[in-house]
């Protein structure tokens, strides 16, 4: 392991539990390679914590242990493994649910990796190639603290990696595998891109929607992709749902959706293409919804245009407003962590405000339990849900 000099208030920083290791927090420019083992001392030379070089989007590193004589090797590992298990135990017994997030990255100490459990299968997500050349340790440790997986499949979620998905051991299932969330099943891909087809982290919201949100509503979903929002609602007695998204494969996806719960997808709308084309064609149409659904990922580029937050989700939700019925709902939600709760709230509130119509919070979302955050890293709590209803 290398010694690293890092500043004082990086120092401190790291002392006060946050994990992220800045290329800026160190008193020389690191030219070590990424994976790394560092120990950070302060200018006095005092112990402050050991991680690892690996990097992403935001981070040049990860801290691992603040204990000076902690051995970085498979027990490490290990002991991670059993504690993020036990910490999901309920979600281990509840029969109802059967996918939820076991290792939340730096949340359950181990910044870099996510691990997402689908009805017995681990599909591990590595963000940095620094980590990635631990693996072998990593999935030592793995096998023995959870010796009863069905299957592993991985993901590399970082640029100029040599593949994006592929099965690593276990029991292959490439074909749709069926999980159940609050009782509705949902068909996932275990190997098909970054993603499986259903975003676990939303799991309370469509919770709400299926126990109260939903029944005898028209429901607009935009950004539908797999139209998971619109089952949720569909099993709670929605009269129909109408779906939007630009990707082609977002039609049979959604079918499949519904079929899979014994809905018939011809009694919903799954329309491929532009949110905004839609919107106007439904403004221009004077239709109406009860319960609107915005969930745009951060930043997207389609043929017509871009999207990103910080720059269209106000008109977003204008044009949204205009086809809102007379006491409707929208759902408004972002994941994206350069927002913070209240610059978001005053983004969609301000959007009520200019189409001046009244309308109050009803509820509020941010990640679900199994998507365990530090309080000393509030920027990983990423997740921003809300519910606003029209009070006329
Ligand atoms: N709300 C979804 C997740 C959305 S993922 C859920 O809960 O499951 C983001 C989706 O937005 C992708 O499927 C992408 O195809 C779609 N998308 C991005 N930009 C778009 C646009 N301008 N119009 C329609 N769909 C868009």
């Amino acid at each position: 392991m290398i010694t690293l000099e890092i500043k004082s208030l990086a120092a401190n920083r790291i002392r006060d539990g946050y994990p992220v290791i800045e290329d800026f927090d160190f008193k020389k420019k690191i030219n070590e390679k990424e994976g790394e083992l560092v120990r950070m001392v302060d200018s006095n030379q005092r112990f402050v914590a050991i991680g690892y070089l690996g990097a992403e989007k935001r981070a040049a590193g990860w801290v691992l242990s603040r204990e000076e004589d902690e051995q970085i090797d498979a027990r490490f590992f290990d002991r991670l493994f059993r504690i993020a298990r036990t910490k999901r135990a309920t979600f281990y017994s509840d029969d109802t649910t059967t996918a939820f997030r076991f290792l939340n990255g730096d949340g359950d100490g181990l910044g870099g990796l996510t691990i997402d459990y689908y009805d017995g299968y681990y599909v591990f997500s590595w963000y940095n190639k620094g980590l990635y050349a631990h693996k072998e340790t990593i999935m030592k440790a793995f096998k023995v603290a959870v010796p009863d997986f069905k299957g592993i499949y991985e993901k590399l979620n970082y640029p100029k990696a040599s593949f994006q998905t592929r099965f690593v051991e276990g029991t292959k299932h490439d074909e749709a595998l069926i999980i159940l969330e609050n009782g509705i099943r949902y068909a996932v891909y275990l190997n098909e891109g970054w993603m499986t087809g259903i975003f676990l982290d939303q799991r309370n919201v469509r919770g709400k929607i299926m126990e109260e949100w939903g029944m005898g509503k028209t429901v607009l979903n935009t950004f539908s992709y797999t139209g998971a929002f619109s089952v949720a609602a569909s099993m709670a007695g929605a009269v129909k749902t109408v779906n939007v998204d630009a990707a082609n494969r977002s039609k049979e996806r959604t079918r499949e959706q519904f079929e899979i719960n014994g809905l018939n997808p011809d009694d919903h709308e799954i329309r491929v293409m532009d949110v905004f084309s839609y919107l106007d064609y439904a403004i221009k149409h004077k239709l109406q919804f009860d319960l609107i659904i915005l969930d745009p990922p951060t930043f997207a580029r389609t043929k017509k245009r871009t999207f990103s937050v910080e720059e269209d989700y106000s008109e977003l939700v204008k044009d949204a407003i205009k086809v809102l019925a007379p006491n409707g709902m929208i759902i408004t939600s972002t994941n994206s962590w350069k927002i913070s709760r209240d610059e978001f709230y005053d983004m969609v509130s301000q959007a009520f405000d200019e189409s001046q119509v009244d309308a109050y919070l009803v509820d509020e979302f941010g990640l679900p339990e199994d998507y365990k955050t530090s309080q000393e890293y509030p920027e990983s709590n990423y997740l921003k849900v809300f519910a606003l209803k029209r009070t006329s």
